[in-house]
């Protein structure tokens, strides 16, 4: 079902922690702690403007610092603020993020007496060498812990992941995500970890000690993780920060793989990947000339930021002429490929299909030397 949401900023109160790359207020570009009327405001400011699609709903969330670290007595008065709304029917339901230790019975009871329906945990990895390195103060087992709570009581579980930590790989990264599809969450956001003004990480940023992720790297990582996850059928609501003015003016952000559209990025390194399996699986049934189609919604995916997958794919694709066909379709995430004189695909490779043909997409590299094949971009009704 459609979900909208209602986000509240809660930013560091609470949390007795320092993780080393958090600074919740530069982070969330809010130095406030809202309070009631101003969660109040919040909230009806949003339902005055907000478009609900058919059959969807909306929730109010709880982010920014670890909500269930609150009192009891603070976690319920914010609470009952949203209650009106639930029972007047413009809210269904309500959201937190929290820490994997801040999870206990009492706390699940109170927050499923408010009609809390979804647990983020701040995961961040299942390795407890990054864990201790970050400084986040549990250990892999405790997050297990707290997602056999969260599921036998319930509650639908959404997974926070950061990516580029001390100590962290791309295979520990990896292995994260595999673990994760364990767990079964209904939901998943992928964070590249970022030095923010005022940590501990722009510490050691500065002495050398910590080096952040390339985009380009983080990119590829979380393109990783995203097939592993989705591919597992777990939904992957978000990747990267929103671009607050903190972290877009430059003031916030002090090193690291931001980028506005991080998400776009890394669902484009995706479209690459499929765009190379089915070339791949189709092998020398494929025309010399060669057309990719794809949903002309995904077109701008399938083409890459500045053209990149283009380049990539020209790279690839030896034999001949290679375009770029967006086409109208109900469907979305397929690559379809055919003759470029055709209107349309003669072979598909769907989505699902290209998850399960894993294996073979890891052994599949874009060559390195230059090709003679020219690519032509067309975008439109093919
Ligand atoms: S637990 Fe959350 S709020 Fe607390 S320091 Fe770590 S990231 Fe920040």
């Amino acid at each position: 079902m459609n979900c909208t949401i209602i986000p509240i900023f809660i930013p560091h109160y609470g949390c007795p922690h320092a993780c080393v790359f958090c600074n919740q207020r530069s982070i969330t570009g809010q130095e406030q702690v809202p309070d009631d009327a101003g969660i109040k405001e919040t909230i009806e400011k949003y339902l005055q403007t907000i478009a609900v699609p058919r059959g969807g709903h909306v929730e109010v969330a709880f982010y920014g610092g670890s909500f269930t670290a609150l009192g009891m007595d603070v976690q319920e008065r914010y609470l009952r603020v949203v209650q009106p709304y639930i029972e007047s029917g413009e809210v269904a339901s309500v959201r937190v993020s929290t820490r994997p230790d801040a999870i206990n019975s009492d706390i699940l009871e109170l927050l499923r007496s408010y009609r809390v329906g979804s647990i983020e945990l701040g995961v961040q990895s299942l390795d407890d060498e990054v864990l201790q390195l970050a400084g986040r103060g549990y250990t892999v087992d405790q997050v297990w812990e707290a997602v056999a709570l969260v599921k036998a009581e319930g509650f639908a579980l959404g997974i926070q992941l950061m990516l580029g930590l001390p100590g962290d790989t791309r295979e520990k990264d990896v292995q994260t995500a595999r673990a994760v599809t364990g767990m079964k969450p209904d939901m998943a956001r992928l964070y590249p970890a970022l030095v923010i003004r005022d940590t501990r990480l722009a510490v050691m940023y500065r002495k050398g000690t910590y080096r952040p992720l390339s985009l380009e790297e983080a990119v590829v990582t979380a393109a990783d993780m995203f097939v592993i996850l989705e591919g597992a059928g777990t939904k992957v609501i978000r990747m990267g920060l929103q671009p607050t003015l903190d972290l877009t003016g430059g003031e916030a952000l002090v090193a690291g793989p931001f980028h506005p559209s991080f998400g776009e990025l890394v669902e484009a390194e995706v479209f690459l990947r499929q765009a190379l399996a089915a070339i791949h699986a189709y092998g020398d049934r494929l025309p010399d000339s060669l057309c990719l189609f794809v949903n002309q919604r995904d077109a701008s995916k399938m083409i890459g930021h500045r053209g990149r997958n283009r380049k990539r794919l020209k790279e690839y694709w030896k034999t001949g002429e290679l375009s770029i066909v967006g086409i109208e379709s109900p469907e979305r995430d397929w690559v379809g490929l055919g003759a470029s004189r055709q209107d349309l695909p003669r072979w598909v490779l769907h989505r699902e299909e290209f998850y399960s043909m894993q294996e073979l997409v890891g052994s599949l590299k874009p060559a390195g030397e230059p090709a003679g094949g020219k690519v032509v971009t067309r975008v439109g009704k093919g």
